[in-house]
């Protein structure tokens, strides 16, 4: 994942539905009570999986149902607009993830035990549920995370399964495990939100804890295949915000000019700080303040003096 939080910060998403439910009711019904949800102040996350039945099996068969792209482990779900892509889109958050960005705001995405254990048919048909809502919207779904790829038997049976349905596909993910995406899953995938976090490769050691180079490996792997991509990058202060390291990240995705339709800046928020003090995880950025509007307009003019579309 998935910034996906960062990008509602402004309170400028509309959470229509979350992680509710129940299964036998029919489409209609369901997509009009989820649009009497009120839009919140600032999106957190899905609150879970309610209305996505979660399955009790023995480890053995789960892994091997895992294997096969049958159950994956997710988060939460839930239904927004004006984020995650275009058009309103029932986001699904993965659980685990291999970075550990000091700015995570939803570290209890980390472990991949954490989350439930869901079917691919289960997931699916509260997918096709959303159909009506996606057309009328030009929105789709979005598989967010976590990481998305840490489960890609499973994303790509998903992927398969919405693509079949003539929706609209999106994956939100660092690219840093793009190695584990086919090419297969690659032709079921219409928009990729590709979290470019540092440019320059130390910053991203720092911020990440991992390396940068798999995420420009996927990231030329997009363009190659003409997938459209928008590029992602969070502001924070102190950590990713100097001048020479945007430049970088700048050029990474200048690497890409005909696919990267937007790049969106996110400004960095404390939105998550509680969830670390939670989970007994020690929050390096305590003391790190938004970054001021000047900063973002600056970063945001290095972008768009490059020609990128800049939100
Ligand atoms: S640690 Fe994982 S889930 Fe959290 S922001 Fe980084 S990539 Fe996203």
């Amino acid at each position: 994942m998935t910034e996906t939080s960062y990008g509602a910060r402004d309170g400028s998403s509309i959470l229509l539905g979350i992680g509710r439910g129940p299964l036998d009711k029919d489409d209609a019904a369901e997509s009009r009570r989820d649009q009497d949800f009120e839009a919140p102040q600032a999106r957190t996350m899905g609150a879970g999986t309610t209305g996505l039945a979660s399955v009790e099996v023995e480890h053995r068969d789960k892994l091997a149902m895992m294997r096969d792209g049958t159950l994956g482990s997710i988060h939460s779900w839930e239904l927004v607009t004006a984020v995650d892509g275009p058009g309103t889109r029932m986001t699904v958050f993965m659980a685990g993830c291999p970075l550990r960005c000091l700015y995570c705001h939803n570290p209890d995405t980390f472990k991949m035990k954490d989350g439930e254990a869901v079917t691919s048919e289960v997931l699916l048909n509260k997918i096709r549920r959303y159909r009506g809502v996606f057309k009328a919207t030009g929105g789709g779904l979005t598989i967010s995370g976590g990481e998305v790829l840490m489960q890609p038997r499973f994303a790509a049976t998903i992927l398969k399964g919405a693509h079949d349905m003539g929706i609209h596909t999106c994956i939100d993910t660092s690219g840093y495990l793009g190695a584990n995406c086919t090419d297969e899953m690659l032709d079921t995938i219409d928009l990729v939100l590709l979290d470019v976090k540092s440019g320059d490769p130390e910053t991203y050691k720092k911020t990440t804890g991992r390396d940068l180079q798999p995420t420009i490996d996927f990231g030329d792997r997009l363009a190659a295949r003409g997938i459209e991509v928008w590029a992602r990058f969070v502001l924070v202060p102190g950590l990713t915000d100097d001048f020479d390291n945007v430049e970088k990240v700048a050029d990474i995705v200048s690497r890409w000019p005909d696919n990267v339709s937007r790049v969106e800046v996110l400004p960095f928020h404390q939105m998550g700080r509680d969830k670390w003090d939670a989970l007994g995880y020690a929050y390096e950025l305590e003391e790190t303040q938004p970054p001021s509007p000047e900063l973002v307009e600056r970063v945001r003019e290095q972008f768009r003096s490059r020609g990128f579309t800049v939100k």
